[in-house]
């Protein structure tokens, strides 16, 4: 086989690889390390710039086993130096803040904040020191031949036509993305809900008010607190999904803030700068399988979680592991069993955290339309919550993350 040699054919620059990687987010960096690793060749197809990716302001939760996949990876120096260990976090309603002891109801498990802009550039460092390809800044995108011996990525770079041709194709170009959309229609499955509500976020130059999380469940709407760094404090509200960030002055935002967060014991976010604001509309969704031909979905490409479980980038870490291990089982022994569990095994898991993030999502929001009996029903489920050791339990251990599916050991690590 010859692999990421190139030849000019016509026009077209052409290339040969093992996996064809499209997007460069969490998923499709974590996999082309990954396979790295076990000394698969890749090349990683992008369409935006490299510092476009770096700045995208996403996801800050990582689960334990997320962490632990990092270091075990070998890509966990800057989480171990500039990363925030969580071992607990705040619900809040009525005013009150109760903590939950996730550490203690999970045999010592954590969560860490740090950015997935942090996460994304580590990688791409990673990935940069490999020297295997990685274009940034590729356009017109497309995949083809999907159900053939050798599918291909065809893209436009600095003026040239590009074919990458693999054994296999990755489509982490996350949901607008242009892999799953290349699925012959009747394949996939669909499964969605889009909620009446959306989260307009901030990064404000503040020091983090608590060491903590804290959701709030408050009758204007839900809020969360949270942080980047220990100077940037980090926050959500509830707004209904198409509101326009315009509409929402720093001073507005800052009011409705501390109208929602504000407890009854004094506490409250740090007031500072808004650095960014933007509005996020929230839905459930998930296909299935996440396979067709050689062409294998991972990360938000085959699903999306609202963000109130933290789930989505953990997810596309949990999906690319699944997929590694079943790309070196291939590779060393010609083996296909495990790709071809590939999608049961992933969806499993998908939806046990679909499950969770749908169930923080209803019982902390506002829902329009919702009566004083909903409202009720929803802080009595808090309240249960927050009493029981049991309820507890079940959300910490969700909340850290559920045991991957496969061993580190099982993908080479
Ligand atoms: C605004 C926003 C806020 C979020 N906040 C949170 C949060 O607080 N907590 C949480 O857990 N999760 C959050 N998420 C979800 C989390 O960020 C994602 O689950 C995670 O990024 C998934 O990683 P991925 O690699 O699968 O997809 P992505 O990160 O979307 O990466 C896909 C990559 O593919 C590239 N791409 C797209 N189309 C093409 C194409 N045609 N050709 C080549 N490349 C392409 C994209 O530019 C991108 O770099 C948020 C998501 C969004 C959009």
């Amino acid at each position: 086989m010859i692999v990421g040699v190139q030849r000019q054919m016509g026009e077209a620059t052409n290339l040969r690889t093992q996996v064809g990687i499209v997007g460069a987010g969490p998923a499709g960096l974590l996999l082309g390390q990954l396979l790295h690793l076990n000394g698969i060749d890749s090349v990683i197809v992008e369409n935006r710039g490299r510092d476009y990716v770096i700045d995208r302001v996403r996801a800050g939760v990582l689960e334990q086993g997320t962490v632990d996949l990092l270091n075990a990876m070998g890509v966990g120096g800057g989480l171990g130096r500039a990363g925030l260990r969580h071992e607990g976090l705040h619900v809040s309603f009525e005013g009150r803040r109760h903590r939950i002891n996730l550490a203690d109801l999970t045999g010592g498990k954590a969560i860490t904040v740090y950015g997935q802009n942090e996460v994304v550039r580590d990688l791409i460092d990673a990935r940069t020191a490999t020297t295997r390809p990685l274009y940034f800044d590729a356009e017109c995108v497309s995949v083809g031949a999907l159900d053939s011996p050798t599918p291909v990525i065809r893209f436009q770079h600095g003026g040239t036509d590009h074919e990458v041709h693999c054994d296999f194709i990755a489509g982490c170009d996350g949901f607008h993305g242009v892999c799953r959309s290349s699925i012959p229609d009747g394949v996939l499955t669909v499964y969605e809900r889009v909620y009446p509500f959306g989260w307009l976020g901030i990064l404000a130059e503040a020091t983090p008010s608590s060491d903590e999380l804290v959701y709030t469940c408050h009758e204007r709407g839900f809020a969360l607190f949270s942080m980047r760094s220990p100077t940037i404090t980090r926050l959500y509200l509830q707004v209904p999904p198409d509101e326009s960030i315009d509409d929402w002055s720093d001073e507005a935002i800052w009011a409705e803030m501390l109208e929602r967060m504000t407890a009854r014991d004094g506490w409250r976010p740090n007031v500072g700068p808004i650095l960014q604001k933007s509005v996020t509309p929230m839905r459930s969704f998930v296909v299935e399988p996440m396979r067709h031909g050689r062409l294998f979905l991972a990360g938000d490409s085959a699903h999306i979680v609202p963000p109130t479980g933290a789930k989505g980038l953990n997810l596309a870490a949990a999906d690319v592991l699944v997929l590694a291990r079943a790309m070196k089982a291939h590779y060393e022994r010609g083996a296909t069993a495990w790709l071809d569990e590939y999608s049961d095994v992933c969806v499993r898991r998908v939806w046990k955290a679909q499950r969770f993030s749908w169930w923080m999502t209803s019982t902390l929001h506002r829902f329009p339309g919702e009566n004083a009996f909903d409202h009720r029903r929803r802080i009595a489920d808090l309240d249960y919550l927050t009493g029981s050791r049991a309820a507890m339990t079940s959300l910490a251990e969700q909340y850290v993350g559920l045991p991957m599916e496969v061993s580190f050991d099982s993908a080479g690590l």
